[in-house]
């Protein structure tokens, strides 16, 4: 049984962005048979709104998408994402770390490493080898020793959309940060635990995300679970050419009649390549007749995978 998921941050009520993500995870499980489950990712507590996570649930039900499995909130899994990291210390995959953000840039700039927009700059692996006496802030996966350990520190994965995939995460992104130096898991840890503990076999989500895959297929190595298979999907952009988000914009949906439904589905479906289904702009077809007529599309575009 294939096993999808949409995983919300709970920042906000979904936009048209998210509802493509949704859509998207959703048609790829239905085109196997398969299931998907909604999981409420809010491991970042801060950042999270108080009712969104319901809204979203709402929101969802409202264009006929209903998780099969039990909604799982990050929030509930410190124990967990604690014992993949005991795990990871037992088997001396990660150290923990020392250094503040400003310390971090220090070391950067001595070495020459310059930041890239949108992406942080690698950490020099200052703590490697200890501490020097200095308190414990985070704890990073140790990616030159595994590396050293599998052979090399390039991954190589397949997209469903975009093909063939590699990266070299000791060079494009050094030791990274599995528990925060404010406490906080990191997405990382959080979702690769997640999948394997909900059984996830397909991860549908939108590109952005597409460049976390190399470091999640490095822990579920690390800590002895299966890669599910990935596809990344186009992502919607804002007026200012980058991801729609909340933090640009983006409005709530507007799923307040059914006719409001039916536009947001459609236009959710376009963004995906999927035909403009005439029949739903006039309701004479019903939501679940319309799901079903594009979870067929989805499969003569993107070729369904067994597990
Ligand atoms: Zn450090």
């Amino acid at each position: 049984m294939n096993r999808g998921r949409f995983a919300p941050s709970p920042t906000g009520e979904l936009h048209a962005g998210s509802l493509v993500a949704a859509i998207a995870s959703w048609l790829d499980a239905k085109a196997t048979q398969g299931e998907w489950w909604v999981r409420i990712e809010d491991v970042d507590g801060p950042r999270c709104m108080d009712g969104a996570a319901a809204s979203i649930l709402q929101q969802l039900a409202c264009c006929g998408l209903h998780s099969q499995g039990e909604v799982a909130y990050q929030s509930h899994r410190h124990l967990r994402y604690q014992e993949a990291l005991d795990q990871l210390i037992a088997k001396d995959l990660v150290y923990p770390c020392a250094c503040t953000r400003k310390e971090i840039e220090d070391q950067q700039a001595a070495l020459g490493l310059s930041l890239a927009r949108h992406q942080a700059a690698v950490y020099p692996g200052t703590c490697r080898h200890g501490l020097n006496g200095k308190d414990a802030r985070a704890w990073r996966f140790n990616v030159a020793k595994f590396s050293a350990l599998r052979g090399t520190a390039v991954v190589d994965w397949h997209d469903r959309r975009l093909g063939a995939q590699s990266q070299n995460v000791l060079e494009d992104v050094g030791d990274f940060v599995l528990k925060r130096a404010d406490g906080l898991w990191a997405y990382q840890l959080a979702v690769v635990v997640d999948d394997a503990a909900q059984g996830i076999t397909h991860v549908v989500r939108g590109e952005d995300l597409a460049d976390n895959t190399a470091r999640q297929y490095l822990l579920q190595e690390a800590l002895g679970f299966e890669h599910p298979h990935y596809l990344h999907t186009h992502l919607v952009l804002g007026a200012n050419g980058e991801k729609l988000s909340k933090q640009n914009g983006a409005k709530a949906l507007d799923l307040s009649s059914p006719q409001a439904v039916r536009r947001a589905l459609q236009s959710a479906a376009s963004a995906l390549g999927l035909s403009n289904f005439a029949a739903i702009a006039d309701g004479s077809t019903s939501l679940e007749d319309t799901l079903t007529f594009w979870t067929q599309e989805w499969s003569k575009k993107y070729t369904p995978v067994s597990h």
